[in-house]
């Protein structure tokens, strides 16, 4: 006999755990959608160009991409992020400018797993497409900022800074290699490699070995044009205020290749220092052109759903416990009470569960306990020949018999109204 397990960096988001989950980005979605942002689907898999155009430098391009040939000799990857396909999907359908999206859903990195860092992960994230005003950076990060307010996070710290314009970042890129080469003696394996492919990426090394020669590399400040320079000002102030606090470090470059100008991360203090990133983004303004659109700023985030839900149990805060049920229907009948019933209630706007396979009335009671549900609705022999139903109140005991014809406004008395239940746009 097979058995099967899930496969590494992957888990089973099982109940209730789920719920909470589904909670935290309906928390996002409320936020977000408030502000005039609507919800994009990209596909979860594309043309693997399109997540080249991430950057060659990037691990998540050059070793981490779940990718492969399909049957139509297609080369296929899994996405590794969103803000790609949100671009690949504006310069295919030209929307028109500005473009205020936001998104749910799973990426695929090929990682080594460990605590906080899966191959399967969720972030939930905006972009906007169309806008170069400093004050658009503001109030992504300030959307950003206000979900962690809203789930209850506190021990969150936002660090910015600006990677310049292409020509600084270039410039910036050059004087960084030429330093690190002059310092390649102190340097571990694992930077030199990187010095290499992309000497930016060397100051993300978190090896004590390379600490030295990080700490006394240039700075991207003294690099940026007097527009950049400006727009990064802009946003500072900007944060000032809106009253949200935040650190500028010159050293956050952030993983990925196209972050021009605005990057910022948010940091979670109570997650283990390796994991601690619970979300971040920035502004990536040629990434529409490298991907076949017009010339078009843009700017977003991605939020580690899966992180923001460890930093959420380290803070003991977005508790979530089973969703409260109204009616629990016990039938001991042995006939089709509570399936005719359980079957109008829910139509009526109730939440309402059952048993199944006649169980006895102890069986059932336990059952009833269990789901929470505020009320039971009896159905015995009697209740049946009498066509009446008897109302227990689960939390006091409290019991009455009515006639069955009455259990709608009986139930509302007890519970409260309901509108049936109907798709409302
Ligand atoms: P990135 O797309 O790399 O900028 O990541 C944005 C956020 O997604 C990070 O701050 C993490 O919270 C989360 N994240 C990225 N990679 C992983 C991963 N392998 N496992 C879990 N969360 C991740």
């Amino acid at each position: 006999m097979s058995s099967f397990q899930t496969s590494p960096g992957t888990r089973d988001i099982l109940p209730p755990h789920a719920g909470r989950w589904r909670a935290l980005i309906q928390v996002f979605a409320d936020g977000v959608e408030s502000a005039g942002y609507q919800n994009i689907i990209p596909p979860m898999f594309e043309d693997l160009g399109v997540f080249q155009r991430l950057g060659d430098a990037t691990d998540v391009v050059t070793k981490e991409m779940y990718d492969f040939m399909d049957k139509g000799g297609r080369h296929i990857a899994l996405r590794p992020e969103h803000t790609a396909s949100v671009c690949r999907a504006f310069a295919q359908h030209r929307p028109t400018p500005p473009w205020k999206v936001w998104y749910s859903g799973p990426n695929f990195r090929y990682e080594r797993p460990q605590a906080g860092r899966f191959r399967q992960f969720d972030q939930v994230g905006i972009e906007v497409l169309g806008v170069d005003d400093s004050q658009l950076d503001v109030e992504v990060i300030s959307l950003g900022w206000d979900f962690y307010q809203a789930i209850g996070l506190s021990n969150v710290s936002l660090v910015i800074n600006s990677l310049g314009d292409a020509g600084d970042r270039g410039r910036y890129v050059e004087a960084l290699g030429a330093y690190f080469t002059t310092h390649s003696e102190t340097l571990s394996e694992q930077a030199l490699a990187t010095l290499e492919r992309n000497p930016l990426r060397v100051l993300d090394s978190k090896r004590p070995q390379d600490a030295s020669a990080i700490a006394g590399a240039p700075a991207i400040g003294a690099f940026l044009s007097t527009d950049a320079a400006a727009h990064f000002a802009a946003v500072c102030a900007g944060l000032d205020a809106l009253n949200i606090p935040y650190v500028v470090n010159e050293r956050l470059v952030r993983g990925l290749d196209y972050y021009q100008r605005t990057t910022f991360e948010f940091i979670s203090g109570s997650l283990d220092s390796a994991q601690n990133a619970v979300g971040g983004g920035g502004r990536y303004d040629g990434l529409v052109e490298d991907l076949g659109g017009p010339a078009t700023p843009g700017i977003g985030f991605a939020l580690g759903v899966d992180r923001t839900l460890l930093a959420c149990d380290a803070e003991e805060c977005f508790s979530y416990g089973i969703p409260a049920l109204d009616v629990f229907v016990i039938d001991t009948t042995g006939g089709s009470h509570a399936l005719s019933i359980t079957h109008q209630l829910r139509h009526s706007g109730f939440s309402a569960d059952r048993a199944f396979e006649g169980r006895s009335m102890k069986s059932q009671m336990k059952s009833a306990d269990r789901s929470g549900a505020q009320v039971a609705v009896i159905i015995g022999d009697t209740e049946a020949e009498e066509s009446t139903c008897t109302v227990r109140n689960l939390s006091t005991s409290e019991q009455t018999t009515i006639s069955s014809t009455e259990l709608q406004s009986h139930l509302e008395t007890v519970l409260g109204p309901r509108q049936p239940r109907r798709h409302t746009p």
